[in-house]
Order: structure tokens, then sequence, then C-alpha cells
């Protein structure tokens, strides 16, 4: 994986030494020597990491990550402060300015480059999401949304896994404020309340007494529910192997004991933050194809879901030398419904007549409303013998009791013509399949209506 990352130093040697070591790890580099000629390379070229000194004349790196993280264009590129001094209230400013984590000078070249990498794999994620979701979308719609959005860091709830009781109640406590913390000394006990429970974000400490943090840490990763939950580990001075390997196991973030209790409200804010970012894009992904796929009026799957989903299950149908029938089902003069009552109680029709086909179909049949008053049932390992037996169930079962049309009880009778067709010769396809329903519903229109008529009659 190579990303683009913005090295800013107004030091030429730190720059060039940065830059030398992120080259040999494959990263593509852009250099700034002062905080607004970083901020205009932001503007006008993609960086997708910012490594930014602290103490530059001028504007000092605060400001500039200030500045990214209010723009709505920017806001969303990992900033990581390098600071020379190891101070905890220039780590707290730094991240109340928004940025997303820490190196300290000297830079430890396993630090740096595990850093670079882990935000360099979350920011392929979040733009990949932020491209698709933005697919027929207006930007600003969405970018208002975000920034809302951005701005809810507190009410998260957090598990934590530690056995100090002491430093624990201490976390509990300072976290109060802004978030619920559930406290859990014991890792296994906090994996089944993991799978049981919702968490925002887990915290874990590396020393527990007789047990592995890092194995509770590969644990959740492991788990489907918990693959993006953050994670943020609690190390012992000393302990850096142990926490790199926590990072390349994909922990987020980490505190260093003796833990330092803004730093860690900051840190927290800032990993809810990213958390419900994400989660905010991957819904919102998954609504638009939810919607892309679904009949609004009716909830049943539209057309252009059933026409790639025919297609595929016949061909595997008659690879795997299995049955399929389909049936297309269509309203008897519809239009005087509309007509007589109205167009919204023509739409109440239809929404009924669409919970009654799918109460008559088995939970692997596709019920979709092609569009109209008609509607395709496709069904797997079905014969035509059995796809007729569906027909006349849904036939009867429309004709056969009154549709409620209004609050006061008044209601109508609504009939069906059905055709049902089958998969029958190796030539077959989704088209020849469904010129056969079709058909057989234009014979059972023609002869009467309120029928049932097959391709094999
Ligand atoms: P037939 O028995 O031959 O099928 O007659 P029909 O009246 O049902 O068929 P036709 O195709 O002539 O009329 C269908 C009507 O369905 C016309 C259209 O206005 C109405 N329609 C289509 N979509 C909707 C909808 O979403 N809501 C409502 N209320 N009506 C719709
Ligand atoms: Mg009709
Ligand atoms: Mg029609």
């Amino acid at each position: 994986m190579t990303a683009r990352v913005l090295v800013v130093d107004d030091i030429l040697a730190n720059v060039k030494l940065l830059e030398a070591r992120l080259s040999a790890e494959y990263f593509e580099v852009l250099t700034a020597s002062n905080g607004p000629d970083a901020l205009e390379i932001c503007a006008r070229e993609r960086a997708d990491i910012v490594l930014l000194d602290v103490m530059m004349p001028g504007m000092d790196g605060f400001e500039v990550c200030r500045r990214l993280k209010s723009n709505p264009r920017t806001q969303h590129i990992p900033v990581i402060m390098v600071t020379a001094l190891d101070q905890t209230s220039d780590r707290v400013q730094g991240l109340e300015a928004g940025a997303d984590d820490f190196l300290t000078k000297p830079v430890d070249d396993i630090a740096l480059i595990t850093r670079v990498r882990n935000f360099a794999r979350l920011k392929t994620l979040t733009d990949e999401m932020r491209m698709r979701a933005n697919t027929g979308e207006q930007m600003g719609l969405l970018e208002a949304m975000q920034q809302k959005h951005q701005a809810s860091t507190e009410g998260g709830r957090l598990l934590i896994v530690d056995d100090h009781p002491r430093s624990a109640q201490r976390m509990v406590e300072a976290l109060e404020k802004e978030h619920t913390s559930h406290l859990e000394a014991d890792p296994q006990v906090a994996l089944q309340r993991l799978i049981a429970g919702q968490f925002d974000l887990v915290m874990v400490s590396l020393s527990l007494e007789g047990s592995d943090g890092l194995r509770l840490c590969s644990q959740i990763r492991a788990l489907d529910k918990h693959r993006h939950t953050p994670i943020v580990v609690l190390v012992e001075p000393g302990a850096e192997a142990r926490l790199l390997r926590g990072l390349d196991l994909g922990v987020n973030d980490y505190l260093m004991r003796p833990i330092d209790r803004n730093e860690m409200l900051a840190r927290v804010r800032t990993q809810i933050r990213r958390r419900r970012y994400t989660d905010f894009l991957r819904n919102r992904l998954e609504q638009s194809v939810e919607a892309a796929v679904t009949d609004p009026l009716t909830g049943l799957h539209n057309r252009r879901y059933m026409e790639s989903h025919l297609r595929t299950l016949v061909e595997e149908s008659l690879h795997k030398g299995r049955a399929l029938s389909m049936l297309v089902a269509d309203i008897d003069h519809f239009k005087q419904v509309n007509d007589r009552f109205g167009h919204d109680v023509g739409d109440v029709v239809l929404r009924e007549f669409a919970a009654r086909l799918k109460r008559n179909t088995r939970g692997i049949d596709l019920a979709c409303r092609m569009g109209g008053e008609e509607f395709v049932v496709i069904m797997p390992d079905t014969d035509i013998e059995k796809a007729c037996r569906v027909g006349e169930r849904l036939r009867s079962g429309t004709a056969g009791e009154l549709f409620k049309i209004s609050q006061g009880g008044e209601s109508i009778t609504v009939t069906a013509s059905v055709g049902v067709a089958s998969l029958e010769m190796a030539n077959d396809t989704s088209e020849t399949i469904f010129k056969r329903a079709d058909q057989a519903l234009y014979s059972a229109k023609r002869t009467g209506r309120n029928k049932v008529v097959s391709d094999a009659a």
C-alpha cells in the first residue's frame, strides 16, 4: 500500500531525514517548510497524511492543524504532529487542534512507519467510501451532515479491560462527564460482553496479570461486529515492542502509563469522531445500495434487482440441472380502482397486494414489483406444478378476501391474473422464460381474468 505523505518542518535537515525514511518504504513524499505552504499544498493536491512539525516560525503546527481540520475539504486528512518536546501539554493542545497522532523527535523508525501505514490504510478506506457514498449525491448535503457529525464526540460507550483497580477507577471517573464506561478485569468476560453488547471503543491494558492483552485485541478484530471498533491500548513505558505488535494487529491508538487524563479524553474523542464518521459513511452506502434495489411503495425488490438475479438464477439452475419457475401477476382492471377511488387508494391496494404476495411465497423466493400493478415471483427448485399451486394460492388469496381501502372499513374486491413458466430447455435464458410467463399472463387476461395459466397448459 502506498500513500502520499506531506512532511512539514522549518528545518531542512528534518524534512530530508523523514523524506528519506518514508521514501525507503515506498511512500510518496511532498514537502513544505512552513504552515501557509502546507495549507496550500493540501488545498491544491492530494495529500493522504500530513506529518506536521509543531514549532515553526510564523504559523505554528497547532494553527496549521486547526485550519486543516476546520476545512471540510481537508478535515479527513490524518495529521500526525511531530514534536521535539515530549510534553503532555503539547500533545493535549495538538489533540484539541484535531491532530490524530504524535511522534516525538528524534523520530523512532518503526513508530514512524507503523503509524503512517495505519493511517494510510484508514485513509484508503474513507476515500473509497466517500467516493461511493457520493455517487449521484449532492456534495454540499454530504458535507453539511459530515460536519454535524464531526461535532458529536460525546456519549460514547466504552469498555475498559484493565485489572489495576485504582488506575482503572480513575479512568472511569475522568471519562464520566463525556462517556459511559464499563470496567472489566477478565479478558474472556470482556470478549463475551463485546459480542453481546454495543460499544464504541475498547481500551485494553497490555499489562494484565496472567493474560495477554494483545490476544484479546486480535480476538476483538476477528469479530465481525468489532472489525472497525477503535481499540486503544494502555502501555507501560518500556513495552514499545508489544505496542508495535499491537499496532500491526490493528490497534488504533495507545496511552502510556501513567495516564494523563486530558490526553486520554482527547484521544478518546478523536477515535470516537473517526468511528462515527466511518459508520455514517458506511450506513449511507448501505442505504443507497438498498434504495437502488428496492421498490419504495411496497418494499419489494425492484425490476433492476429482479432482472440481474433472474439471469444468475437461470444460469445456475441450468448448470446444476435444477428446476426454476417464475410467475407474473397483474391486478385486473386496476385502472378502474384509481379512477373510482383515487390514486392514493390505488397505492393502498398495491401495498396490500404486495403483502399478500409476500405471505404466499417462501423466504428463498424472490418477490418483486416490476412496475405499475405487475409483480413477479422467481422460485428456485420449484417445478411447474408447484409453481401453479403458488399462483393459485395468490389468486384465491386476492379474490377471496376483500381489500380494506379506508379507516372506516370500506372494502373492495380485487382480483389478479397470473402467468406461470418454468425452465424447460438447455438454451433457455432469462428472456425466454420471462417471455413465456408473460404470454401465459396475456392468455389469462384474454380468457376472462382472475385465473392462473401456465405455459405448459
Ligand atoms: P388489466 O386487467 O388489463 O391489467 O387492466 P388494468 O387496468 O389493470 O391495466 P392498465 O395497464 O390499463 O392500467 C394500469 C394502471 O395502473 C394505470 C396506471 O395509472 C396505474 N398505476 C401504475 N402505477 C401505479 C402506482 O404506483 N400507483 C397507482 N395508484 N396506480 C398506478
Ligand atoms: Mg392490470
Ligand atoms: Mg398492466
